[in-house]
């Protein structure tokens, strides 16, 4: 950002309307006042990029607006005409004049830009005079009609709400133009084709669609116009497309949308105009190269909505040398002044350059790693930067499955589009975003197929694995949107043909049906028939499977030196929740130092186990118990001197048994008549054994320690395992360091008794084996009283775990499993902004966390303090535990990369005071 003087600028009570062009009131850090677009089109002004000038209405008028029933500020109405005033005095041009009509764009913007979300309208102040007029004036009436056809469309579209309906498949004005063209033409020409007469005609028409649908005539008087639509963007604030967006990332309502005004220019004039979106770098792959497309004779619209396929921006060299050469200087200046990639639109009137936005280009996590360590090696950012140019959230994106190289290989592609979002995706097809739904939520894996996306298919899109689209370039709406979600897609693939009414997709003579599999590459940009196999991404390949070719990929070295600037950033480590040995060598190798939590009752489960693991809790007499447990015992002790040697030294928490024991006993009749055979025991005493375990609330039950208080000599047997295995495993030279975990700990007394067991149990190994362990006991946090008596649970235990899965749900009272009937309603209501099981509820939870934190210290100022609920994986909840100031954060094995990332991006920024 600019570091001038005017530059730290700040709203301005009673400022509704910023200027920009000749003179500029605002700079790209005023965001949250003037909008991303508005805030960026003012810093553009202030270094001297060529800008139409404009002014911008800001974003509290937006808030003012839903404040007080949908009426405005009294000053806005005298500032807006003084904006305007500006506007004719830059321009030479009058707004509602008879000679050199001034026309302007109408143009959303929130603080973070909503691709697609808020709707632009264009040329407005046009009406039957002014038309002629800009006619006269340009001396070109094709140009002046095809403006206000646009215009109409668009003011009709947006502002008047003549859309389609529910049952139509296609926008009313589209229906217009092509039945015009079929009528004159026969055959479906392009816009550009249209003479000045079908021009006139269509703006006709389009006005009686208006009056037909709408019931009153199209506003000729261009300030009606204007406050209209201004309306219209801040009412699409409300929209519910709008509000879907909002929820998915997180965006407070409260934020509110900026309107930019801004004189228009003309990429509609002829073969020396177009307009056109371009990257300054590559935003799939992440190479440095100028990146775009753009549409010769066209307005902005054309290019993202993927009516029209445009070329390349390479292409641009050819037609408009001169132009080319004059984006390739601003492609350099945005860069060395935003330092970073930027996502810029632009239009060329007659061979000259306008820009009309720029912001930082969205990317998929492929790009985003290529940019960070190329912006770092050339010394555009340091590398501390470089790692907050990795969103942690998308990490995992890079080590999503790509299609296996031998069953491709095999393979022919059906067809062939543009890689617009990278992976590997594999689906059955649905041609609408309700039926993708509704088969996502049965469980089926979707891919949508679409002409073009628009953002009503938002849902359709989130539901997918993968998009393909048959029209559209790579700043399409469909490509932009699945890069943003890190969605798998192929956009323009101009082969596939997409039939709605018959439910149909074509490719060269094969015909698909809604349902029937296809495969898609958006690596490639390849289609393929049917299902195709998956192989893992080389960076999964080259540190799990130790694979040399995956490890001398550029991805993969990339991948590397990120995560080594993340350990030299880092504060907190990163365990993982892991049970077996081979997704603790997958951790490792992903970078945990260490298991967070090792859940033991996933262990009896497997094979044999289950029966003996039956008969201990069928067992009626202590011996009984003692025998059973006594058949677990190797079983246990095999697995744990596995985790040991898998974990090379790095220290394993290990939780004792968490039941519902009735998980593990059969419920059907005919089951259970099967394990009274196979136990030899009568049926009835099995049946009564269930009866007895039932539990109203299996959650608030026999859970935790609680069964290791009932039946100590379940605890006992477990901490022998352990002490045995780390023996074993000792014996062998490899390090170990178990560290015994109590479950839901609610009172002291109760981590007391099972520490006397595990103790005991300890002692007894070591004496038998003649070792000395070193081991430590804590317990987990998991319930509030737990964390409201962490000081006196100090006492005896050497850390604490915090279990964040139980706390949340004890201290919100929600179970997780049945929450999902309400939450959701509740998310829509913003009674919780995020999923309290997906991310910690800082304000609420996170206190919990934070007093136990701080008692807990008080008693033990060395306790260790980790955390391993399902939040330990979460970016934003790791944020909150850097905060708090926890020693690690564990996670399931491949979300370890993103943990990481995530808490050196934490670190960094709390460093920084943010
Ligand atoms: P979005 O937020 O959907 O990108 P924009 O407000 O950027 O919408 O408008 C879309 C397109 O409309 C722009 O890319 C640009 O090509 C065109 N446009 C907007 N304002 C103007 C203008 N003043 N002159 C010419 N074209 C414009
Ligand atoms: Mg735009
Ligand atoms: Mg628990």
């Amino acid at each position: 950002m600019a570091k001038t003087k005017a530059a730290k600028a700040v709203a301005t009570k009673g400022k509704y309307v910023y200027q920009f062009g000749k003179k500029t009131d605002g700079n790209g850090s005023m965001k949250p006042l003037l909008g991303g677009k508005g805030a960026n089109l003012a810093e553009m002004c202030r270094i001297g990029l060529p800008v139409p000038p404009g002014f911008t209405i800001t974003t509290e008028v937006c808030t003012y607006y839903y404040d007080h029933k949908r009426t405005y500020p009294s000053a806005l109405r005298a500032q807006m005409e003084a904006g305007i005033t500006a506007l004719e005095r830059q321009t030479g041009k009058k707004f509602d004049d008879l000679k050199n009509p001034l026309l302007v764009s109408v143009r959303s913007g929130a603080r973070d830009s909503m691709p697609g979300m808020m709707d632009t309208i264009l040329n407005l102040g046009l009406n039957d005079q002014t038309v002629e007029a800009l006619a006269r004036k340009t001396g070109n009436p094709r140009f002046a009609w095809d403006c206000y056809r646009r215009f109409v469309q668009m003011y009709g579209d947006v502002v008047l709400g003549v859309q389609k309906r529910p049952d139509e498949d296609h926008e009313p004005f589209e229906m217009v133009i092509e039945a015009l063209k079929h009528e004159r033409y026969h055959q479906d020409i392009e816009d550009t084709k249209l003479t000045v007469d079908d021009l006139k005609e269509l703006v006709a028409r389009f006005k009686a669609l208006v009056k037909d649908r709408v019931g009153r005539k199209f506003p000729a008087s261009p300030w009606d116009q204007l406050l209209g639509a201004v309306g219209a963007v801040f009412g699409s604030w409300m929209n519910d497309r709008a509000i879907v967006y909002r929820r998915k990332y997180n965006i407070p309502t409260e934020w509110g949308t900026a309107v930019n005004v801004q004189a228009m220019v003309y990429g509609n004039t002829g073969d020396q105009s177009g307009s056109g979106v371009a990257f300054t770098r590559n935003p799939a792959n992440g190479v440095k190269e100028f990146y775009g497309e753009f549409l010769i004779n066209a307005q902005g619209e054309d290019v993202v909505a993927g009516v029209r396929t445009p070329e390349p921006v390479a292409e641009l060299k050819k037609h408009l040398p001169k132009a080319y050469h004059e984006l390739e200087r601003i492609r350099q200046n945005l860069e060395r002044h935003f330092k970073d990639v930027q996502d810029f639109e632009f239009t060329i009137e007659n061979g000259v350059v306008y820009m009309l936005q720029t912001r930082n280009g969205k990317r998929t996590a492929m790009a985003a790693l290529k940019f960070s360590m190329d912006m770092q090696k050339e010394k555009l950012i340091d590398w501390k930067t470089a790692i907050g140019r990795n969103p942690a959230d998308q990490l995992d994106q890079l080590l999503a499955p790509v299609f296996d190289a031998a069953t491709l290989g095999k393979m022919t592609p059906i067809a062939t589009g543009l890689p617009a979002g990278p992976g590997a995706a594999s689906g059955r097809i649905y041609l609408n975003a309700d039926r993708a739904v509704a088969a996502a939520a049965k469980g089926e894996q979707v891919l949508l197929v679409r002409l073009e996306t628009s953002p009503e298919d938002l849902r359709g899109m989130i539901a997918a694995e993968g998009i393909l689209t048959a029209r559209g370039g790579v700043s399409s709406h469909a490509a932009l949107v699945a890069r943003q979600m890190g969605k798998v897609c192929v956009c323009g693939a101009a082969a596939v043909e997409v039939d709605y009414q018959a439910r149909t997709v074509s490719v060269d003579r094969r015909s698909f049906k809604e349902g029937d599999w296809m495969s898609i590459d958006g690596t490639a940009g390849k289609v393929y028939a049917g299902q195709v196999k998956t192989a893992p991404s080389e960076i999964v390949a080259g540190l799990v499977d130790g694979d040399a070719a995956a490890r001398k990929t550029e991805k993969f070295k990339n991948f590397q030196q990120l995560m080594k600037w993340c350990d030299a950033a880092t504060r907190m480590t990163v365990r993982t929740n892991a049970d077996t040995p081979e997704q603790t060598k997958a951790a490792i190798a992903f970078g945990a130092v260490g298991i967070g939590l090792c859940r033991t009752e996933h262990m009896f489960f497997e094979g044999d186990r289950i029966d003996a693991m039956r008969e201990m809790i069928l067992a009626e007499t202590l011996e009984a118990r003692k025998a059973a447990l006594a058949k677990l015992l190797p079983y246990q002790r095999d697995d744990f001197a596995g985790i040991f040697r898998a974990l090379k030294g790095f220290p394993a928490t290990i939780r004792f048994l968490d039941p519902p024991l009735h998980e593990f006993l059969p419920q059907t009749p005919e089951q259970q008549a099967d394990l009274a055979k196979k136990l030899r025991v009568p049926v009835d005493r099995i049946q009564s054994r269930v009866n007895q375990l039932h539990e109203f609330n299996p959650m608030l039950g026999l859970r935790g320690c609680r069964l290791g208080i009932d039946y100590p000599e379940i605890s006992a047997m477990q901490a022998r395992a352990v002490f045995e295995a780390a023996a074993i495993v000792q014996k062998e030279g490899i390090k170990v360091r178990p560290e015994i975990m109590i479950p839901l700990v609610g009172f002291k007394k109760e981590l007391d008794l099972q520490l006397d067991v595990v103790h005991q149990a300890a002692r007894d190994v070591q004496a038998e084996r003649k070792v000395k362990l070193n081991y430590m006991v804590g317990t987990m946090i998991e319930i509030p009283r737990g964390a409201l008596t962490a000081d006196e649970i100090a006492r005896s235990a050497e850390f604490f775990s915090f279990g964040t899965n139980d706390l949340t749900q004890t201290a919100l009272g929600m179970s997780r499993d049945d929450s999902g009937s309400f939450l959701p309603h509740y998310a829509e209501l913003e009674i919780v902004k995020k999923n309290p099981f997906a991310t910690i509820d800082a304000s609420g939870v996170g206190q919990l966390v934070e007093v136990a934190v701080e008692k807990g210290r008080q008693t033990r100022p060395n306790i260790k303090l980790g955390i391993c609920g399902e939040h330990g994986g979460d970016p934003a909840s790791i944020h909150f535990f850097e905060k708090v100031g926890l020693d690690y954060v564990s996670c399931s094995p491949y979300r370890v990369p993103v943990a990481r990332l995530a808490a050196a991006q934490a670190a960094l920024s709390t460093k920084a005071g943010d």
